[in-house]
């Protein structure tokens, strides 16, 4: 067969979760190179994959028994780049290749040949008469579009508001000349000369900074760290604006929430004329296969996204940009576990650009780099304007009692009364979504419990139900206790945002509330809708779960009260405390971001905890100094290695047996411990079992070598199923 068709062997990576590379042979008419993304037969089926290697590995398959790629697609390669960062991201995690290669492959009918399309751009001549209709036609294009933007005849028309013949008219002019654009509609390029903000000198210096860092074209990381409301993001589009001078360079900015940025596109748009082309899990198949092909083609130049951009397929990638990079929601709990910032950084290093990390409160991981000069540190220390850093202050809860079924003490109301009175607007915050999160029957304590997983059942008064907050398991509140009959038994405990929400509305009456939850938002429209309702100043109190840390400016917003401010203190979560502090310290930034003076309250019982001594005295060094010395002290990232395995499976002997099994072949020394098995603290979720290990390894460890070693092949053993967390964030 080789004889007939002259070909070579090659190595074929696909996006299954297998972690070697496959062997085919290609003709050699299809010109194959590495990165070229291939069709192969794969157990009678077609797969798509990529070339990933084009050298024969030594005493393989012999060739007999290799079978042909079927066809080659048009696409341009996999970037090299984007190749080492699959590899590396594999390795790290201990994920196996085809499973992080599948990530960058995450879009539907990618191979399919765009359909190609006839666009029109206005033409820089004009050659054609001019008539009053053909000059609406000129006037829309000028002011409205950047220049030579395509559009198809439908979108002219539209947009000028003229007849079709007009528009035709002036392609048979050629006034407006045709263009083939590749299926989709382009992306609006952003403009780099438009006016831009005029900086402080300390938002000039940083900008100068890291302008020079991403002229150098070297990888370096940046930590810029700047007070809630000080322009850091002003500073970092600077950045943008200076690498997008190289016509070719890919700008990536990676974002907690893309959901939740409404307000960060509407300032892009107004910085760069265009909205960048945005990336996240919730856009459809049509809008992932747009953003993705114009990536690939090179032609889309900003993107913002989730943690999943930064497999993107960015060839000519010149800076990466973390917003709020402190931001758990960077750290992905499940299948190929990785961190979005740190892959980031992994990511600018493989491209050798630069990357920014920005933060109001970095975390420590971040600071100790910075500290040790690994990172370049800068800092802007003043708010934009006449704004002012908010007062914070704490109401001792042992001192101020709570009323039974009352979540805001005397001080917080009076506080609220007060700026309710003077028409500004104030914002409580409660980290709980729905309504309660306990319901108990009072005859016989029974508590309502999810069925398939050792949590309680969340009381949510809109729908009127109980759902698990973990598996989405839902039932209607019943009217008596399933456990002892007893009718109208059943109470709510504790506070969700509803139950403040009605205790708002009871204490004012005439008051216009908002709750932000995920539950009361459910897309970005509502969002935004929500966020401009409240920029309108249509709300003067606003009820919100963490969704309203999310860098929000709302200039008539000046009191924040924080229900529970111990709340995510205590548990197995070494970074509990940072994390809080975190939250609070965001929440608290939401206040007085205007010319209008702030307030924070938090509510505690642990007016003491080094937490709300920091937010309060506003020394955060000393805290982080705190908690890092407690990290080392414990060994604990970032000094020490953390990892940790779960197992799980519906059987739970099963899963006991396994532990108990690796338990005994578990890694043992002075440099690496290896804790548990225990019960993990969601020990039963979806109908599973879970046992965990925790290990911990000095830094100089290799723990991939030793969790490899140590599991081995046992991924999937007898309905047991083992989880590899490298750097864990989730203790559940
Ligand atoms: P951060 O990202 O540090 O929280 P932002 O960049 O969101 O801060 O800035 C806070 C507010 O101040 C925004 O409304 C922003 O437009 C404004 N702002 C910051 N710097 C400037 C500047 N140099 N000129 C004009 N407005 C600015
Ligand atoms: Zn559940």
């Amino acid at each position: 067969m080789s004889e007939l068709f002259p070909s070579q062997r090659i190595q074929v990576l696909l996006p299954l979760p297998l972690s070697g590379v496959l062997d085919y042979l290609a003709v050699d008419d299809l010109h194959i190179r590495v990165g070229d993304f291939i069709t192969v037969p794969l157990s009678g089926r077609e797969m798509q994959g990529v070339v990933w290697d084009l050298v024969p590995p030594e005493n393989d398959v012999p060739i007999e028994k290799l079978k042909y790629v079927i066809r080659k697609s048009e696409l341009p390669p996999l970037p090299e780049s984007l190749m080492k960062f699959v590899e590396w991201v594999a390795n790290y995690t201990l994920s196996p290749y085809g499973s992080v290669l599948k990530m960058a492959l995450s879009v539907p009918r990618k191979f399919d040949k765009p359909k190609k399309k006839i666009f029109y751009r206005l033409s820089s001549e004009l050659p054609g008469k001019m008539t009053p209709a053909r000059k609406k036609v000129v006037d829309a294009a000028v002011s409205d579009m950047p220049p030579d933007y395509p559009m198809p005849v439908k979108a002219w028309v539209e947009h000028a508001a003229v007849s079709e013949g007009v528009i035709r008219g002036m392609i048979k002019a050629g006034m407006l000349i045709s263009q083939e654009v590749m299926g989709e509609d382009a992306f609006i390029k952003p403009d780099i000369d438009l006016e831009r903000a005029t900086l402080s000198d300390e938002q000039s210096e940083a900008a100068e900074h890291i302008i020079i860092q991403q002229q150098s074209g070297t990888f370096r990381t940046v930590l810029l760290e700047g007070i809630t409301g000080s322009g850091k993001t002003e500073v970092y589009f600077e950045a943008v604006a200076e690498a997008l001078k190289d016509p070719s360079a890919q700008v990536l900015v990676l974002v907690p929430e893309i959901s939740l940025t409404a307000q960060w596109l509407d300032r892009f748009k107004e910085r760069f004329g265009a909205e960048p082309v945005i990336w996240h899990s919730e856009m459809t198949p049509a809008q992932r296969r747009r953003a993705w092909w114009a990536t690939i083609r090179g032609e889309a130049r900003v993107i913002v996204g989730a943690r999943s951009a930064l497999f993107l397929p960015l060839k000519n990638l010149k800076l990466i940009i973390v917003d709020e990079e402190h931001s758990q929601t960077f750290k992905q709990d499940e299948g190929v576990m990785y961190h979005g910032r740190d892959m980031a950084v992994v990511r600018a290093m493989q491209s050798h650009c630069a990357v920014i990390l920005a933060s109001a409160t970095p975390s420590l991981e971040t600071m100790i780099n910075a500290q040790n000069g690994k990172y370049d540190w800068l800092y802007l220390g003043e708010r934009h304007g006449p704004a002012e850093l908010p007062k914070m202050s704490s109401v001792d809860l042992r001192a101020h009692k709570l009323k039974p079924g009352s979540w805001i003490s005397e001080p917080l109301q009076e506080a609220l009364a007060e700026n309710f009175k003077k028409g500004e607007q104030s914002l409580l915050y409660l980290n709980r979504r729905g309504y309660a999160p306990l319901t108990l029957c009072r005859g016989c304590g029974q508590r309502m419990e999810c069925p398939h997983c050792s949590a309680w059942l969340v009381e949510h008064h809109k729908w009127g139900r109980l759902e698990c907050h973990h598996c989405g398991f839902n039932r209607k509140v019943p009217d008596h206790c399933p456990n002892c009959e007893a009718e109208d038994s059943l109470v709510a405990c504790g506070p969700g945002v509803e139950r403040v929400a009605e205790e708002v509305a009871t204490l004012f009456p005439d008051a216009r509330l908002a709750v932000m939850s995920s539950d009361e938002i459910s897309s970005p429209t509502m969002l935004k809708a929500m966020v401009e309702a409240i920029e309108r100043h249509e709300v003067d109190f606003i009820i919100g779960t963490q969704i309203v840390t999310k860098g929000y400016h709302f200039p008539m917003l000046t009191l924040v009260g924080v229900i529970d401010a111990d709340l995510g203190m205590s548990g197995a979560d070494p970074r509990a405390a940072e994390r809080t502090w975190q939250q609070l310290e965001q929440v608290a930034g939401r206040a007085g971001r205007a010319e209008h003076a702030g307030r924070v309250i938090f509510q505690t019982y642990q007016p003491d905890h080094p937490v709300l001594q920091a937010l309060i005295s506003g020394d955060k060094d000393l805290f982080l100094e705190r908690e890092a010395a407690a990290r080392e002290a414990q060994n604990l990232p970032p000094y020490g290695k953390l990892a940790s395995l779960i197992l799980s499976g519906p059987d739970k002997n099963k899963v006991l047996n396994l532990s108990k099994e690796l338990s005994r072949s578990a890694p043992r020394g002075n440099d690496i411990k290896v804790l548990g098995p225990v019960p993990a603290p969601l020990s039963y979720l979806r109908g599973n079992y879970r046992y965990r290990f925790l290990i911990k390894a000095d830094a100089s460890v290799n723990l991939q070598n030793q969790l490899s070693h140590w599991t081995g092949k046992t991924r999937t053993a007898r309905g047991v199923k083992i989880q590899v967390d490298i750097d864990p964030y989730s203790f559940y």
